[in-house]
């Protein structure tokens, strides 16, 4: 490609409204260009990053014997009507209506399309396993789009869904596909890790995220220092502590502590750490139940864990008017003793004690709060988030670290959830009728692009790991107006794309200054300046742009060369399949 006759508009400003450095770079560079708040064009140089991304995405799924398909994007809502998400769903699902006013829905994932699919299709356990995959443009109308492609409302997914006659079946398709997945983050270039997730009200423990690590993720990571175990926060364990026994604790004190309600002003007031005091936040059920959570005062609810121990879909933080009425207390005095409403308390609220709690009075604590003997508890659960320096909930040698992570793909066991509610059935080898267990997996295509940007940059530009680079080299004719330069340029250039490697040619009459700048920024993984000093010497300059490091190349051998060095780049991660752990 030639840059001159090419659409690549780079910014030498930084956009103000771009938060992380992939976005940033992503618009300086001329990649995408915002339409609406998650909505982007994708350039001709981000649409190469994009395909680049899928061409390994659809190499490792049709390795790992997954099927493309292609299903639509507008959706009809009988089919969410079946499983009940139509209603469910909530304000990520965009509904629309045609102008018969049927109504449709703008699909932010698959199931019910691809369960219909199969229902339709598939009879017979022979037709099993079977495993279906797209690469299709979803829509969830996100409630904050940001950080360019990595929380787009309009974004690009590959979603796989496998179907199976039972258990071991899915097992060994989410097995294939966690392998698939490891192989293609590796191949991208990527440091990852693959994480337990969260399994929301569908359960088990059957759900990995892969993570790329990353300062700017908005996931945060718990791992151990010692074994192999690593979890999304939301689903990370608490090793549970021994139980303590306060039976000889002087007897409940009510003290003033006017004005005292954050736990940190509590603890300081009455001077003790904040590890000495139990907190209790009310929290509204989608059922519309209260329910008080009582945590360690240095320590945090984790909503999803709670929300499991519940068994609720949706849980919200009571308002300061829903407070006082439930307890008769403003918030800040909130306490278990004489709590009015049901209490679900931490594990380490058994750990631990006498506490200081609230007394459900204004301007008021009490000192000694025993469990038990001033205050009880209708359910002990682990309901609050890990922390760095936690004993492993897996080993007994380990503590916790924790890291932050942009989460790229997602694996996860369905069961029957789907397939029940559809009635996606076939006929076993004894002709029986059996529903189908599903697993489904997904990967962000653009957001992993974005990912790749975030870990590969420098404070000059993108630093492309070869497999993902939109050109695999960049060639920077220093003055085109200088018919050898230009001469030895084109000859080149003509050269490596008969070796068939991805070429842009800087052919454009501007100051060398400002095409180093752009090469720079646009960080393709080879450049090679074509200039009349060099080239009175018989030879091209090539730099890598990672190590910046420059050697001479011969002309004669400059292409192959060239060629030679891409492909052993573009191989390392395919025979592997990365770390990953
Ligand atoms: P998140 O927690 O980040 O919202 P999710 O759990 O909703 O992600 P999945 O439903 O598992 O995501 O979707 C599969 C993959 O699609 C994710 O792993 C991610 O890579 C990608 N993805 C999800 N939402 C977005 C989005 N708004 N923009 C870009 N990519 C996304
Ligand atoms: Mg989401």
């Amino acid at each position: 490609m030639r840059y001159s006759q090419y659409l690549l508009p780079t910014l030498r400003e930084t956009p103000g409204d771009a938060d992380v450095v992939s976005q940033q770079l992503m618009m300086r560079a001329g990649m995408i260009r915002k339409v609406a708040a998650g909505i982007y064009d994708y350039l001709p140089l981000g649409l190469r990053a994009i395909r680049r991304m899928e061409t390994i995405v659809r190499e490792e799924m049709n390795r790992a014997g997954a099927i493309e398909v292609l299903m639509p994007m507008v959706v009809p809502a009988e089919l969410w009507e079946e499983t009940g998400r139509w209603q469910q769903y909530g304000r990520e699902l965009l509904r629309l209506k045609d102008r018969k006013e049927t109504d449709f829905c703008l699909g932010p994932t698959h199931e019910e399309v691809i369960t219909e699919l199969v229902r339709g299709t598939v009879r017979s356990y022979r037709q099993l396993p079977l495993n279906l995959y797209q690469i299709q443009s979803k829509f969830r109308d996100e409630i904050r789009p940001r950080f360019g492609l990595m929380r787009g409302r309009e974004f690009i997914m590959k979603d796989a869904y496998s179907f199976d006659l039972d258990q071991a079946g899915v097992d060994a398709a989410y097995d294939r596909m966690y392998q698939a997945y490891r192989r293609i983050f590796a191949r991208c270039g990527l440091n990852f890790r693959a994480v337990e997730a969260d399994t929301g009200n569908i359960g088990g423990s059957s759900s990995h995220e892969f993570m790329v690590l990353a300062e700017s993720g908005e996931d945060a990571i718990a791992s151990c220092s010692h074994c192999e175990y690593a979890a999304n926060v939301e689903k990370a364990e608490c090793r549970p502590q021994p139980v303590v026994c306060c039976d000889d604790a002087p007897p409940l004190e009510q003290v003033a502590t006017p004005g005292r309600k954050a736990i940190g002003e509590v603890a300081e007031f009455l001077g003790v750490p904040a590890s000495a005091t139990a907190k209790a936040l009310v929290l509204i059920t989608d059922g519309g139940e209260a329910v008080m959570a009582l945590l360690r005062g240095d320590h945090e609810l984790n909503p999803i864990k709670l929300k499991n121990v519940l068994g609720c879909a949706e849980l919200e933080m009571a308002t300061d008017e829903q407070i006082e009425k439930l307890t008769g207390a403003p918030v800040g005095y909130l306490g278990p003793v004489g709590a009015q409403i049901r209490v679900v308390a931490d594990l380490a609220i058994q750990s631990g004690g006498p506490w200081i709690t609230g007394a459900n009075v204004s301007d008021a604590h009490l000192r000694n709060s025993v469990l038990g003997r001033d205050f009880t508890v209708e359910r002990f659960a682990d309901i609050r988030n890990v922390e760095a320096g936690d004993p492993c909930p897996r080993c007994a040698a380990g503590r916790i670290e924790m890291w932050r992570g942009i989460e790229v793909g997602h694996v996860f066991k369905l069961g029957t959830k789907y397939s029940a509610a559809m009635r996606a059935t076939v006929l076993d080898d004894q002709g029986q009728e059996r529903t189908l267990v599903m697993g489904c997996y997904g990967i962000g295509i653009g957001r992993t692009v974005a990912a790749a940007i975030e870990q590969n940059h420098d404070d000059k530009g993108i630093v492309w790991p070869m497999p993902l680079a939109p050109f695999q080299v960049l060639i920077t004719l220093v003055n085109p107006k200088d018919e050898t330069v230009r001469g030895a340029g084109e000859q080149l250039y003509l050269e490596l794309q008969q070796r068939g490697v991805e070429v842009l040619l800087d052919d454009r009459d501007e100051r060398p200054g400002s095409k180093f700048a752009d090469a720079d920024l646009l960080g393709m993984p080879l450049r090679v300046t074509v200039g009349s000093k060099a080239l009175a010497e018989g030879a091209f300059e090539l730099q890598e742009r990672r190590s910046g490091a420059r050697s001479l190349l011969p002309l004669a051998e400059a292409a192959d060369r060239i060629a030679a060095q891409v492909r052993a780049a573009l191989a390392t991660g395919i025979e592997e399949g990365g770390d990953g752990r």
